[in-house]
């Protein structure tokens, strides 16, 4: 009997709806049987509510299969309301956030494929911050045990992958402590694998590789800033923010959700590119396969990454972003198109 998926669905703030209903659309094309759970949380759940999340929100989470999940809004200017995002990462123990980038075919400037794992929890974004003495001052916080379970997670998605080198971007040039333990026990884990090539390279120096010779990349692993960071920058060297997804793997259930933000200079006109939410979806049911030994749904994984390649390099089912003038809706059309073909 197939199995029925409970997915958890958090719309989000700003493009976060218009993407999450076209990747839940995509998702239905394809025949996934799943319940879908809407939970709430957000910045405008909290404007009409008082609160920035259903208080029951996390017990159940931690009980779903899998959470597909727009960009939620932080608004910088309102410091009393602290990240969701950063929450919900805590909460769930989403220790390692996975990031593909392969490039597509007449939009990347070169032909590249590395995925960017990133330390979830720690870091900068532990939010401890104050004044001291007149002085502005932010904790940079790495364990020895948040490391090495995502250096582990790393090397694991390697092998798995068919990757044959993993290298660890930090500042331990600079940060002798803190990045210097990162790269350190980086570095002890790498000797329980000696089948994969354990390489380093130093922050600021990745940023320049990654736009100069992207193809040097396996898998990177990162602590937290300079993965949201370098994230960013490699969506841009794929062609757009719009085209790249995430998967938060955590120790409860994984969190998917597209690697932009929230976007709220083309919210509401209908011209947001859905593929980064669709991309998250993909990664969701390759996730799914893998937990619950699913092959239908590697299948479907696979058929849907097709599509997506189909959708913008073939068929140019283009948005803004890219270049085009179609709309959400005609690139969820083309899906509908493209998986009628495949399927
Ligand atoms: P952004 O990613 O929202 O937008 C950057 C640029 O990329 C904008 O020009 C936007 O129009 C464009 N863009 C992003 N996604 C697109 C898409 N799917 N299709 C077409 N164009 C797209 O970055 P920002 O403006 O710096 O961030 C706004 C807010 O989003 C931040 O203040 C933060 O609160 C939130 N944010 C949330 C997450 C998350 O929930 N995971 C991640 C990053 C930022």
């Amino acid at each position: 009997m197939v199995k029925k998926y409970r997915i958890g669905v958090i719309k989000g703030d700003g493009i976060g709806p218009e993407i999450v209903d076209a990747a839940i659309q995509v998702l239905n094309t394809l025949g996934i049987n799943a319940d879908y759970i809407e939970l709430n949380a957000g910045y405008e759940y909290y404007k009409k509510s008082g609160k920035p999340f259903d208080n029951e929100l996390f017990d159940i989470a931690k009980k779903l299969d899998a959470i597909l999940k727009g960009p939620l809004y932080t608004p910088p200017h309102e410091k009393e309301f602290k990240s969701i995002n950063v929450l919900i990462r805590k909460e769930l123990e989403l220790y390692a956030n996975v990031r593909p980038f392969k490039s597509f075919k007449g939009f990347s400037l070169r032909e590249f494929n590395f995925v960017v794992i990133r330390e979830n929890m720690e870091d900068l974004y532990v939010g401890i911050e104050g004044m001291f003495n007149g002085m502005a001052i932010a904790l940079k916080i790495i364990t020895s045990e948040g490391s090495r379970r995502v250096i582990e997670y790393a090397f694991k998605y390697a092998k798995k992958h068919g990757f044959r080198k993993v290298t660890v971007v930090h500042k331990a040039n600079i940060l002798k402590v803190t990045d210097g333990l990162f790269r350190e026990v980086f570095f002890e884990e790498a000797k329980k694998h000696p089948e994969i090539v354990a390489d380093e390279i130093i922050v600021d120096t990745a940023a320049y590789t990654m736009v100069k010779n992207p193809e040097k990349f396996e898998v990177l692993v990162t602590p937290n800033l300079y993965g949201d960071i370098l994230t960013d920058l490699a969506a841009a060297i794929v062609g757009s923010l719009g085209l790249c997804g995430s998967a938060q793997i955590g120790k409860y259930t994984a969190v998917f959700e597209p690697v932009h933000g929230v976007a709220l200079d083309i919210a509401g006109k209908g011209v947001t590119n859905p593929i980064g939410e669709i991309e998250s979806a993909k990664l969701m049911l390759y996730y799914l396969h893998e937990k619950f030994n699913d092959n239908y749904l590697f299948e479907k994984a696979m058929l849907l990454d097709k599509a997506i390649h189909t959708v913008v390099e073939n068929w140019r089912i283009l948005t803004p972003d890219l270049g085009g003038l179609y709309k959400t809706i005609d690139v969820v059309k083309a899906f509908e198109k493209a998986l009628a073909i495949n399927t």
